[in-house]
């Protein structure tokens, strides 16, 4: 019997019906995924009761000589994976990964530039109720209105002007790939640090199916539980020379003890990542989102950049007269989970968004392919289509609910 079912079961009974959930239904948030069991087995172990402030060999506490090789494992195989001279594995969250690198190269109200979050940013890159938006002097890059990809021109022309500190790129919803070379030579112009958020694109970026950062950035950030397929958690890579500076700031510029239990899974997920089937799983999700993309387009749905060339599609409703929340809260009673979105240059409020944000990493894991790609994106168009009518959402849930147990979960809490 589950000690948790004894001791706490009303936790037991969510978890379950979450479980549920997440079988049942088809995960499309971008960001999201299912991990192996292995890395569930690794993050669920006894490390969550160790601490160990400091990092391997100059720790605080006793009793650290296993936590000490876990987390050198996890470092090396990072390293391997990315190619990179420096990692450290400590960042809680990708949030945390970009204030450790802020806050060790920058001072209070230095100037960054990164790209606008209604454009496919993130709020730890500068938005003005995030802690970077209020701690720095904040310049936005975007796209062309033209063909909704970045304008480097004009960031260039912007970086010139403003003279960041810091330049920053990445994003959590951008179809296209980055060029990271220009941007760097952009930084290079003013000298200014180039920070890389690879979160969204790091499984990818892995592989070798996205152009790497590592080469060019000064920093690069990522979550690991993203395309990358493992815990939910951050690293942060630097080229060597900053590496003292960063882990001073991680801990205990702003971290306590690590979580040595989800540094173990962290572990686990770059060996996985490393195996030659990684490379295959990356090459569906791109080819998934692509099949994706073009279901859509076939009824009639603009995409945001015109398609894609990574694990992501962002939709304009507008033309359809629906609000990204609307289409959320339909597509949310057929099972089928995405998230809403604004859209470069949107004409509707943030909150409700103008399009929607579908990812193909989660249901890639999962086993499908471009057939089932195709149907799920006319369950999508049937399901906007006909939102006021209960018997054909009903009709899809079934499709949904039929899909989803030929494609199995092995998890159960
Ligand atoms: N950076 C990017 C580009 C992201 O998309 C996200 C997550 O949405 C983060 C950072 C933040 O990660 P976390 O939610 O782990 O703090």
């Amino acid at each position: 019997e589950s000690a948790l079912a004894q001791n706490d079961p009303k936790i037991y009974f969510l978890i379950k019906k979450e479980a549920q959930r997440q079988k049942q239904n088809l995960e499309l948030i971008a960001s999201e995924n299912f991990t192996s069991p292995a890395v569930m087995e690794a993050q669920g172990s006894c490390l969550t009761n160790k601490y160990a402030e400091g990092y391997p060999g100059r720790r605080w506490y006793g009793g650290c000589e296993n936590v000490d090789e876990i987390e050198s494992l996890a470092i090396e195989r990072a390293k391997e994976l990315f190619k990179a001279e420096y990692v450290n594995v400590q960042p809680h969250s990708g949030s945390q990964a970009n204030m450790a690198v802020y806050f060790a190269m920058l001072k209070p109200f230095d100037t960054i530039m990164s790209m606008d979050l209604s454009h496919g940013g993130h709020l730890t890159h500068g938005f003005k109720m995030n802690f970077s938006g209020k701690f720095f002097h904040v310049f936005h890059y975007g796209v062309s209105p033209k063909d909704e990809r970045i304008d480097y021109d004009s960031l260039e022309a912007a970086v010139r002007e403003h003279k960041p500190k810091m330049l920053i790129a990445g994003a959590s919803a951008y179809p296209v790939i980055i060029d990271f070379p220009r941007l760097k030579s952009i930084a290079d112009s003013v000298g200014a640090y180039l920070m890389v958020d690879m979160a969204h694109i790091a499984g990818l970026v892995a592989t070798g199916l996205h152009p790497s950062p590592i080469p060019y950035a000064d920093f690069v950030t990522t979550t690991t539980h993203k395309t990358l397929r493992g815990p939910r958690g951050g690293v942060i890579f630097a080229k060597a020379k900053y590496g003292k500076e960063i882990d001073s700031q991680v801990f205990p510029g702003i971290q306590g003890g690590p979580l040595v239990h989800v540094i173990a899974a962290k572990a686990v997920c770059f060996h996985e990542a490393l195996q030659e089937s990684f490379i295959e799983y990356q090459k569906q999700v791109i080819k998934n989102a692509k099949a994706l993309a073009e279901g859509l387009k076939k009824n009639g749905y603009r995409l945001v950049s015109g398609g894609t060339e990574n694990h992501l599609i962002l939709v304009d409703l507008r033309p359809l007269g629906i609000t990204g929340k609307e289409a959320q809260d339909i597509l949310d009673s057929v099972g089928i989970t995405v998230n809403k979105n604004t859209i470069p240059f949107d004409t509707v409020p943030p909150y409700q968004g103008g399009g929607i944000r579908i990812g193909s990493p989660a249901v890639t894991t999962r086993g499908m392919k471009e057939n089932e790609m195709f149907d799920i994106a006319e369950w999508i168009h049937q399901a906007l289509m006909h939102r006021k009518d209960p018997k054909t959402l009903e009709k899809i849930r079934q499709s949904v609910l039929e899909l989803t147990s030929r494609f199995p979960l092995s998890f159960d809490k």
